[in-house]
């Protein structure tokens, strides 16, 4: 093997659950019809619990539900400090429960213990971040002198739907409620399917916290049946989306009908430039962490590698070896590096990529599962060199521990590189040479740029995506704009 071990004992979370139901109207239930999924771990991959799946009827009760509490109940119409303490102590909460989340997140998701360890602290950054939000925000007023006074009456839209993914599940969850509740919404959250253990914390942690009962609903379920009843109940006015680019294209397509305030953050594929003036070290490292970190399964990964000719021979060998020294193994071993894949289905759909990736690409580390782990889903770090762009590899989101290697030689060349794809949802530039830099990342087309740096966001900046990768943005008051409306009233003098 050329991967390094890690312990390979599969570690159980005490008290796991056996069963996941719907949180509806400050009660857990079952499904109506009591329909039910399995849920598997990645390491196992067998079946550890049961979730309710949610059917459209599950759906309209819990929409009626959270109109209910949007339309009588005290959420709404609360002083935004009333629900900034909310908020706050849902946050200490979350931190709170740190270590267990973290447990949780790893046994389900199968990602390495020290990457989810950090996943609380973010989650309970996101409440704090809106909580401080909502009590600062001020909107405009506007005087015509002589005529007319206007202003803005900012206001809560109604139930928001909100739909996650399930890479970073908790995480990502709590980067809609957040916003969401902050702002005086209701909402029904649908968790994704092969992951809704963590989401089975949030129903104590908002009861304990205070949050009015009926404000949250959680309705557990199947994307294709409890996620598109959601998206075309007509009490819904808002769908916020985290997923695949084809489901945000569905979702798209059937909120049409009942024209929904859209918020999608959707699939990447994106380029690393490093240009031969780097501090290539740095480089190494951060594109290392760009595509290996959370398994490769994260949205902003770094999975195309385009570097400068003069460096290109180091750079590939430099990294291949650092590649091939990352730890894969037991999602619970403090060591591991890179953990197991979350589902058998998503393993098969990475593992047919490194087969193709090696008729397409010329193979430098990994290419498949480590000798070591004969069971779960674990992919070594795989690395392709001499990728050309028209290249399935190049141009598929693969979601996985894959990165391609491509030169090029003139600044020209790699800006069409970087931008030879459907995706737009991130970039990494590295080079010394401040106007190359800010040249250079003002016309790569990306939602967000990371210069000499990595994966590091302030709240308050802009998240999102061009092109396939994404529709409006999230992230400081673009998440107060996306969840409230804005009524102007204009008063003549
Ligand atoms: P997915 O699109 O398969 O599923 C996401 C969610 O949508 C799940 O809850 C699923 O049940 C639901 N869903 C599926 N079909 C639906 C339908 N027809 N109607 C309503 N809901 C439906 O995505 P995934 O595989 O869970 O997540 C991985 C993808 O998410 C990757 O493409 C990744 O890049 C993307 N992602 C993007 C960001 C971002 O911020 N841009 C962040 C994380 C993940």
């Amino acid at each position: 093997a050329d991967t390094a071990a890690a312990g390979s004992r599969h570690f159980v979370p005490e008290d796991l659950p056996t069963h996941l139901q719907h949180y509806i109207g400050g009660r857990t239930v079952d499904s109506i019809g009591g329909k039910t999924f399995e849920v598997l771990d990645p390491v196992s991959n067998r079946t550890y619990a049961t979730a309710a799946a949610g059917q459209a009827e599950d759906v309209d009760a819990a929409v009626a539900a959270a109109r209910e509490a949007f339309l009588h109940g005290p959420w709404p119409r609360m002083k935004p400090r009333e629900r900034a303490r909310v908020l706050n102590r849902i946050a200490d909460a979350v931190e709170a429960q740190e270590s267990r989340l973290a447990e949780l997140e790893t046994f389900d998701t199968g990602l390495p213990i020290t990457q989810a360890k950090g996943q609380a602290l973010r989650a309970a950054e996101n409440f704090r971040f809106f909580a401080d939000l909502i009590v600062a925000q001020f909107d405009d007023a506007m005087k015509v002198p002589g005529s007319q006074i206007n202003y803005v009456n900012r206001k809560p839209i109604g139930v928001a739907g909100l739909i996650t993914p399930w890479n970073t599940p908790f995480m990502l969850e709590s980067w809609k409620l957040a916003p969401a509740l902050a702002t005086g919404n209701t909402v029904v959250l649908k968790p994704a399917e092969f992951t809704p253990l963590s989401a089975s914390l949030w129903a104590r942690i908002f009861e304990d916290a205070g949050l009015p009962a009926g404000v949250f609903n959680l309705v557990n379920g199947l994307g294709e049946e409890a996620g598109d009843a959601l998206v075309k109940h007509p009490g819904v006015p808002l769908i916020s989306f985290t997923g695949e680019t084809t489901t945000g294209q569905t979702i798209f397509r059937n909120a049409a009908e009942n024209l929904k305030g859209l918020s999608m953050e959707l699939g990447g594929k994106s380029p690393c430039i490093v240009f031969a003036d780097a501090d290539l070290d740095a480089a190494i490292d951060s594109a290392l962490f760009g595509v290996f970190s959370l398994n490769g399964e994260r949205c902003t990964a770094g999975s195309r590698i385009l570097v400068e000719r003069p460096v290109y021979d180091a750079f590939c060998e430099a990294y291949a070896a650092r590649a091939r020294a990352i730890v894969v193994g037991d999602p619970h071993d403090p060591r591991t590096e890179v953990g197991a894949l979350v589902h058998p289905v998503h393993f098969d759909k990475v593992a047919s990529y490194v087969e193709l990736g090696k008729t397409e690409g010329r193979l430098l580390a990994g290419g498949g599962r480590p000798d070591h782990l004969p069971e779960g889903n674990y992919i070594a770090p795989t690395v392709f060199a001499d990728v050309s762009p028209d290249a399935r590899i190049f141009q598929e989101e693969i979601f996985g521990p894959v990165v391609t290697i491509t030169p090029f030689d003139t600044d020209a060349e790699a800006l069409e590189l970087a931008n030879n794809t459907r995706y737009g949802l991130a970039a990494y530039v590295w080079t010394r040479d401040l106007a190359r830099a800010h040249t250079f990342s003002q016309n790569v087309e990306a939602g967000m740029v990371w210069l000499n740096s990595h994966n590091v966001r302030d709240l308050r900046t802009p998240f999102g995506g061009v092109k396939s990768s994404g529709l409006g943005h999230e992230g400081g008051y673009r998440s107060i704009d996306f969840y409230t409306d804005q009524q102007a009233v204009h008063i003549t003098l």
